[in-house]
């Protein structure tokens, strides 16, 4: 059993040396749980805000733990009979080939035929993509005509936010680094218009979103923060709702970067407004089910990165915050 351990807690941008792998025997069946043979592994920009001892909505990975993750697996042993040898589940385990798991909680069985790879439960069908769909139509609840303006557009979140958003009615302006993912927003995701912030800076950034969005933006669904969301805040309509879904830009800054501009915030009468996939736990099963349709119906597309091998975690995981990946960022472990 290979697992990927926290070594130490990362200064900054991680760096191997924060990580170790190590190899020790498949752990035995705890009463009335399971032990899972994980086979995809989701790689989370989240996971680098677990890594550092601070406080948030879920404890400090502890040192010398194996890094947490959602995985998709089989069940290799079970003392449950909700989950027999041979179901698949999908779960908040960690990054290694086996894992303990009790059900209930966060591990829940998943239909694997019906879908193309087990891995669509940790894109489209899984956080990812509920937290599109649950911030979009739960948090920002925009109206059809409405312009959305999303960063990190051509990710994972973002690509499948700016579709939502296409579908719900809006024009929809992403935000997203290179030429290259700028075209995919348009050719690929349907949107109205792409903004590459890296060759940007602030006053060109605010120019071309004012460009894009004439009318001003009435919902921005933040993954990005930093410069990006202190451009930003200067293209709000009047009565803007702002979804703040994440911030990676300082996710692996020393210090946090806050937003400078917060006064243009309040001048036009915005909103900010937090927002965490987690609360919306118990409706899960409804919003997978809407997003596996839009699916099957060709409304949605749903890309996903997969790097193989555990022991390429490192590399793989830092490819969130170099904008190599391509979608979904997974790890194909088994
Ligand atoms: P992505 O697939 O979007 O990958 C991360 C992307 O972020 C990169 O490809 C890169 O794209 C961009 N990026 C990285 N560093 C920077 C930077 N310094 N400045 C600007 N852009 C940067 O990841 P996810 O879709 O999984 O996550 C997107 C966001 O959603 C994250 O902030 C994440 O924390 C958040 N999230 C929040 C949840 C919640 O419940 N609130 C749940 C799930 C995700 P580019 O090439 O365009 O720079």
């Amino acid at each position: 059993n290979r697992r990927f351990l926290l070594a130490r807690r990362p200064q900054g941008s991680p760096v191997p040396e924060d990580f170790h792998l190590e190899a020790e025997d498949i752990p035995a069946v705890p009463a009335g749980g399971i032990v899972v043979r994980n086979h995809y592994a989701s790689l989370d920009p989240a996971q680098r805000g677990w890594m550092d001892d601070a406080e948030s909505y879920m404890p400090p990975i502890p040192l010398g733990d194996p890094v947490r993750a959602t995985t998709v697996g089989v069940v290799h042993a079970s003392d449950n009979p909700d989950f027999p040898v041979g179901q698949w589940i999908m779960g908040l385990n960690a990054l290694e080939d086996y894992s303990v798991a009790m059900p209930g909680g966060f591990t829940m069985p998943i239909d694997v035929d019906a879908v193309a790879s087990p891995s669509n439960y940790l894109s489209a069908l899984g956080a990812v993509g509920l937290t599109a769909y649950f911030g979009l139509s739960e948090v920002a609840k925009p109206q059809p005509g409405e312009t959305l303006l999303v960063s990190g557009a051509a990710g994972a979140v973002g690509s499948a936010v700016g579709q939502i958003g296409k579908i719900m009615g809006c024009r929809v302006v992403g935000i997203a680094g290179g030429a290259d993912k700028c075209r995919r927003l348009i050719e690929d995701y349907g949107f109205d218009a792409a903004i590459d912030y890296k060759d940007k800076d602030h006053d060109a950034l605010v120019a071309a979103i004012t460009e894009a969005a004439p009318g001003g933006v009435n919902v921005v669904f933040e993954n990005v923060g930093g410069p990006v969301l202190e451009a930003e805040v200067f293209t709000l309509a009047h009565h803007a709702r702002i979804v703040l879904c994440g911030l990676i830009a300082e996710y692996n800054s020393p210090e946090k970067l806050g937003l400078r501009n917060l006064w243009q915030v309040l001048a036009r009468r915005a909103t900010i407004h937090g927002f965490l996939i987690a609360d919306y736990a118990d409706r899960f099963a409804e919003g997978g089910a809407q997003m596996a349709q839009w699916l099957s119906e060709g409304k949605l597309r749903a890309d996903e990165d997969v790097q193989h091998g555990l022991e390429n975690a490192y590399p793989a995981f830092m490819r969130l915050f170099s904008g190599a990946n391509t979608g979904k960022l997974v790890l194909k472990i088994a």
